[in-house]
């Protein structure tokens, strides 16, 4: 039997065994309440301490009470974006990006449903770039908050938030990134720059699932999404998911230790898959900006097939990616990110997420090589597109108007 190649990492991440061996206790014998003035709350609360701090190098925070622990990626979005709603009456409106997560996208289309709040979604060119010149023009008195994520989940474009922070600012909008993809693959160091705000998850990097971040800069107004005890300074009440927390907190400190590795040896994986699928597969192209993009992450359009068909047949070899597609009424509908991106409807269908991780070798890619030409062939044979198609030589990124 063949070993399991994944390569999915965007999607979640293995555990890291350190992690785990980090959390254990604080089933068990740490088992205090962090809010507690005994002593099985104090050590309990010392450890959270510790995660934070953890937490706070990775992302550059400038003091560890800027971090707040939340639930994941997810909450941690809903509560930035709906506590600066709260912040100003005379600020009423989002600007955000057409390729965020559905955690920002489907929050902004149900507030401005429901709210009649008026929601900026700010186009990106064939690369997946911001148009910057159409997020100026939407800043305004009006904005109360900007979301707009670090590096895009489905193809690995990195987006200027640092400059894209400045910019709200010059308006007095809070700017707020979901950086749950970027958070542990890039350096980060947030005290460097204007964001106040940014989401990150812990399953993303080697963590735990069910718990994450969002950090507040010291000063941003803030207003509660859940009510209830003054945990987190009154930012996010609850008992603490302490278990998760020091979790996290490791997960932190390994992903510090890892970044280098993330940065050249999985990047190199990442640029040798790429290669190897462009020589051996005619009509496929990577999505996404070449240059500004995650090491981890590529997203490979096969041209004149369907994504599902692909995924079914390398599951059948053992090998775990993902496709944008959402299955919407009966018909498959592409990513929307790979849409907003203006990429055809024949080349987006049938498009491939491939995500790395310091888990994964040159085997897995050696295996990948050797099985995709196989299948990319098989399922053309029975595509109709394909059969009239115009077999253009593999490209890298082309650019759609
Ligand atoms: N934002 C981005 C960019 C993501 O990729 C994800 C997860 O896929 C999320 C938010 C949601 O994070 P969580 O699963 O922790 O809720």
């Amino acid at each position: 039997m063949t070993t399991p190649v994944y390569l999915d990492n965007n999607a979640t991440t293995r555990c890291d065994e350190a992690v785990v061996e980090a959390m254990l206790p604080f089933f068990t014998e740490q088992f205090g309440n962090p809010s507690s003035m005994h002593a099985f709350g104090a050590r309990v609360g010392g450890a959270v301490k510790a995660a934070r701090a953890q937490l706070q190098r990775l992302i550059g925070a400038e003091f560890d009470h800027e971090i707040v622990f939340t639930a994941g990626g997810t909450e941690s979005d809903n509560m930035a974006i709906l506590s600066a709603l709260e912040i100003d009456p005379n600020r009423d409106e989002i600007i955000t990006s057409a390729v965020e997560h559905p955690a920002v996208l489907s929050l902004c289309g149900h507030l401005e449903k429901t709210r009649g709040i008026k929601v900026h979604v700010i186009p990106v060119d064939g690369q997946g770039l911001l148009d910057i010149a159409a997020y100026r023009a939407a800043l305004s008195s009006k904005t109360a908050i900007v979301s707009i994520m670090w590096a895009n989940n489905e193809t690995g474009t990195i987006f200027p938030v640092a400059e894209l922070a400045e910019l709200a600012k010059e308006v007095g909008a809070l700017f707020h990134t979901d950086a749950v993809q970027a958070v542990g693959k890039v350096p980060i160091d947030l005290k460097s720059t204007v964001i106040d705000m940014l989401s990150l998850s812990g399953h993303k990097l080697h963590g735990p699932k069910g718990i994450g971040a969002l950090y507040v800069r010291r000063g941003t107004r803030f207003r509660s999404l859940i009510k209830g005890g003054h945990q987190e300074r009154g930012r996010r009440a609850g008992t603490e998911n302490t278990p998760g927390i020091v979790g996290l907190g490791k997960a932190a400190e390994l992903a510090a230790l890892h970044m280098a590795d993330e940065e050249t040896r999985v990047a190199a994986l990442r640029d040798r898959l790429e290669k190897g699928l462009l020589q051996r597969i005619p009509a496929c192209f990577v999505t996404g900006n070449p240059a500004e993009r995650l090491p981890n992450t590529s997203n490979i359009a096969f041209e004149y097939i369907e994504g599902e068909g692909i995924l079914l047949l390398m599951n059948r070899e053992g090998i775990a990616a993902s496709s944008g597609s959402a299955c919407t009424s009966g018909s498959l509908e592409p990513s929307h990110v790979l849409r907003a991106m203006n990429i055809p409807y024949t080349a987006a269908h049938g498009a491939i997420r491939f995500s790395f991780s310091r888990d994964n070798t040159d085997a897995d890619v050696d295996r990948v090589l050797e099985v995709m030409p196989g299948i990319i062939e098989k399922l053309r044979a029975l595509s109709p597109f394909w059969q009239g198609a115009d077999k253009a030589p593999a490209t890298f990124a082309p650019v759609y108007a």
